[in-house]
């Protein structure tokens, strides 16, 4: 029996298969172009990929497609539909009323498209996906998990933003945090890897890929996150401008005369490394285009790394120090270069890398202490695996463990 994953965006569907008993995926792949008529699939399984070509003009065609591809070959991760145990869904925003994943019910549904408001690009396709899973695996138990449930531990004093109240209370304006299953994995991920209790650990987790943002982690706890009421605010990202003043939009709108939703484009799609740039977002082009000297680049990287430095500043005073700096995703897993520049100016904290250990640790699934032997605060590097995240919770919410005070994960 196993648990199928699924993370439903607009255009794609990423998914997984966890078999607990081998404590293994058996597969991992995504479904590209959803809502065309040459969308495709691809799937991993171990060293084998699989590739399937078909229309998927809505989820139910591209869950169909998952299935079919699922059901395929000697190696079949799910020749029966039936060894499906149940699905696990990433779900974008739980607002205030997920602090955990939950079992999904037509109230849970409903609730759900009530808070499409607050993330009216990714809800609605997860909730396409909850109903293709729903009327493809009929009777089979789904699970959603949010990506805004870790971070509902933050205090008030983090979560809410110094404007009038009422907004708060009536349209629910307030810092929420994304990111959540990829800081909940790797900070007990680093407990383990530091060899100490979570509990006593202070922790600044920097999820760094596409999009990006950082966590601070107290005693296992998200007590402050830089992502806000959107995934826009925080970091420089690869096409969003992060944290800006507030007054920028309103003043260039009236100058330039442009719509809501001309302005969102401009903050969410154009702006970021890619604003900066004019050309790239893809930190890999930005970084070798800066070996070959391009001012742009090199300055898209600094202010990247700028902001990064002085969150790891500014969480280290929010929880009074800092034990590790651990680093997760695209960016993170990967770019000695970045995660070089972010702690340059944190010796006076205690961070000292070791370079050697920086420049070996890209592309592996290692998981790396990179710190300098007598560095106070560690840095390590931690591959994210927010599906494990996914399936661990959906098969404890299924088994009723899940929430009770012994429940563990298998990776802590
Ligand atoms: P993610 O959203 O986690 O898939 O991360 C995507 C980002 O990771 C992209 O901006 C990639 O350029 C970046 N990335 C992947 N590999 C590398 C690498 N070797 N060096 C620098 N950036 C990388």
């Amino acid at each position: 029996m196993s648990v199928l994953t699924l993370n439903c965006g607009s255009s794609s569907v990423k998914y997984s298969v966890y078999e607990p008993a081998r404590r293994a995926f058996l597969a991992r792949g995504v479904v590209e172009r959803v809502g065309s008529a040459d969308a495709f699939l691809k799937e991993k399984r171990g060293e084998r990929e699989l590739r399937l070509e078909e229309a998927a003009p809505d989820h139910v065609a591209a869950v169909r497609l998952v299935l079919r591809a699922l059901g395929e070959g000697e190696d079949a991760p799910a020749r029966d539909p039936r060894a499906i145990r149940a699905v696990g869904h990433r779900a974008v925003h739980g607002g205030e009323r997920f602090a955990q994943s939950a079992l999904i019910t037509d109230e849970l549904v409903r609730t759900l498209e009530e808070l499409s408001v607050l993330a009216p690009l990714h809800n609605p396709p997860n909730l396409a996906g909850i109903r293709a899973a729903q009327a493809l695996l009929p009777g089979v138990p789904q699970v959603a998990v949010f990506d805004t449930a870790f971070h509902q531990s933050m205090p008030r004093a983090a979560y809410l933003y110094a404007l009038p109240l009422a907004w708060y209370e009536r349209h629910g304006i307030r810092r929420y945090g994304f990111h959540g299953t990829s800081h909940l994995y790797v900070s007990r991920r680093a407990a383990v890897v530091l060899g100490r209790p979570l509990a006593e650990l202070r922790l600044v987790t920097l999820h760094i890929g596409n999009g990006a943002s950082a966590a601070a982690v107290l005693g296992g706890r998200s007590v402050d996150t830089s992502m806000g009421f959107t995934p826009l605010e925080g970091l420089v990202m690869g096409t969003r401008s992060g944290s800006i003043d507030p007054a920028i939009p309103l003043y260039v709108m009236e100058r330039e005369q442009l719509s809501v939703a001309q302005m969102d484009k401009q903050l969410n799609k154009q702006s970021g490394l890619l604003g900066l740039t004019g050309r790239f977002n893809d930190r890999r082009d930005i970084e070798a285009a800066a070996a070959q000297g391009d001012e742009g680049c090199r300055l898209a990287i600094e202010l990247e790394c700028r902001a990064l430095s002085k969150t790891i500043g500014a969480y280290a005073a929010v929880m009074g120090g800092l034990d590790a700096v651990v680093f997760t995703a695209g960016v993170g897993e990967n770019s000695a270069l970045i995660r070089a520049r972010a702690l340059q100016g944190l010796g006076f904290l205690g961070v000292r890398l070791d370079e050697e250990k920086n420049q070996a640790a890209r592309g592996g699934k290692a998981e790396l202490d990179i710190a300098a032997p007598g560095s106070r605060v560690r840095v390590l590097v931690i591959p994210t695996n927010e599906e494990l995240v996914i399936a661990e919770d959906t098969l404890g919410i299924v088994e009723g463990r899940f929430g009770q005070p012994g429940f563990r994960y298998s990776f802590e």
